[in-house]
């Protein structure tokens, strides 16, 4: 296939280097600085449906959505004629409105897992109550996470496996005090024998294990369902609490999330990115008596000035509504499945070193993998520099993924079979490139 013109990043170049005169390594979150890709960082001016446009004028049929959100596309009418009405009245009470009932009304009334739910302003924040509100629960302090599940940036999960089997954790930040990590318990994915010595070497110790059940931060890093299983069992078996963080796969896999995918009822969920339509707001809930612990009602102490924020509402009200109606997600899932299947068949008839992972509308590339991989630690960092080479020739070709490649990406209602089309010529033409 023919090399194409790169594109002009003339423009962004200007604003990044303006950027960082304002903000450490001029963004305002790590991974948009481009630190594992080709070139300065696009700044974005503009999207609508499933496309993106850059400072410089550069179109892209865009696979990051906002890191997840953006499962109807970018500005959907709905969500921004919503947005907008709810806007005319004010825009935050740091009171009680009735847009907070509506929404919690269409989560829980289709939703098994949950009899009660609160809202917050991130993922971070949902996860952090939910990890206080299983402790302040099971007065236990030890929690387990997995290696390779991203849980936000809460001084408790900003912890990483040491060496061993079963391990304290080694904090992964810098500021992180070495006693929060001595609480958190990291092991690695898909590991039954790991999980039943944590629990041996921390028996009636450990509050909470809280897990993606589609890891989806670190690769796609798809589960069994009989390890989910299995972790539900031991959970109950020790009196410790299940949470399955769904902050990217809630309303993504399902409209009940992975917990509604695998049949498997967690003790706590968390949720933010699409249930907020692009605005900010995550939430967390349980069963009306687990919650029944959070303050007011009782002493788990969380609160917000912006949390339930009217016009981030209003948008989660419009974009849930959207995914209610009937075939949403079978469309989504049909059309991905098509998507990758084709790339699949055509890595495969000329023996790239490629394999894509898929659930819903959610897939992920891996290079030089041998099998599916399900762990953190059996993806190469090696095998990175191919998506970087891929990641610079789509863009060049128009499309947008998530700038590194340990991120997944994300198909939405906006993309039509002919866009996915158009996208997946772009994705031949780059792999035929590197590996051709
Ligand atoms: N949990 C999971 C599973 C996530 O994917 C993320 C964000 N990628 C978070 C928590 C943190 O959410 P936020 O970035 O909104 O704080």
């Amino acid at each position: 296939s023919e090399n194409v013109k790169e594109i002009s990043r003339e423009k962004s170049a200007a604003l990044y280097a303006k950027a960082q005169t304002y903000f450490p390594g001029g963004v305002n979150s790590p991974v948009r600085a481009f630190k594992s890709v080709y070139g300065v960082p696009l700044f974005i001016k503009k999207g609508d449906g499933a496309y993106l446009w850059d400072a410089d004028d550069n179109q892209f049929i865009d696979f990051c959505g906002s890191w997840g959100p953006l499962i109807l596309g970018h500005n959907h009418p709905a969500v921004r004629e919503k947005v907008i009405e709810v806007m005319q009245n004010g825009m935050s009470f740091g009171a009680p409105t009735a847009l907070e009932n509506e929404l919690a009304e269409l989560i829980l009334s289709n939703n098994p897992f949950i009899e009660k739910i609160r809202f917050v302003s991130s993922g971070t924040e949902a996860v952090m109550s939910a990890i206080r509100l299983a402790r302040g629960y099971t007065k236990r302090d030890k929690i387990l996470k997995f290696e390779g599940c991203y849980h936000g940036h809460s001084d408790s999960l900003l912890v990483k496996a040491g060496s061993g089997l079963v391990t304290f954790g080694e904090t992964s930040s810098a500021g992180v005090p070495k006693s929060f990590a001595d609480e958190t318990i990291v092991i690695a994915l898909n590991d039954k024998e790991a999980l039943v010595k944590a629990f041996e070497d921390f028996k009636d110790q450990i509050a909470a294990v809280i897990i993606e059940p589609v890891p989806a931060n670190n690769g796609l890093l798809l589960q069994h369902k009989e390890f989910l299983q299995y972790l539900r069992e031991i959970c109950t078996a020790n009196g410790t609490l299940l949470i399955f963080d769904e902050v990217i796969s809630g309303f993504r896999v399902s409209f009940t999330g992975a917990a509604g995918y695998y049949q498997i009822k967690p003790d706590i969920l968390t949720y933010g990115k699409i249930i907020g339509g692009g605005l900010p707001v995550g939430a967390y809930g349980a069963s009306a008596q687990i919650m029944s612990n959070v303050s007011p009602e009782g002493p788990v102490y969380q609160a917000g000035t912006l949390s339930g924020n009217p016009v981030a509402m209003a948008a989660g009200i419009a974009q849930i509504s959207e995914l209610l109606k009937p075939g949403f997600y079978e469309d989504l899932s049909v059309k991905t499945e098509a998507f990758i299947n084709d790339i699949t068949a055509f890595v495969n008839e000329r023996n790239y070193p490629v394999n894509l992972t898929r659930i819903g509308s959610i897939f992920w590339f891996a290079f030089d993998a041998k099998e599916t991989i399900r762990k953190a630690e059996d993806i190469d960092p090696q095998s990175m520099s191919k998506f970087k080479q891929m990641h610079f020739e789509l863009l060049n070709r128009g499309v947008y993924f998530g700038p590194s490649g340990y991120e997944v990406g994300f198909v939405s209602a906006a993309h039509t079979t002919a866009i996915l089309d158009k996208a997946k010529q772009a994705i031949f033409d780059s792999l035929e490139v590197i590996f051709g």
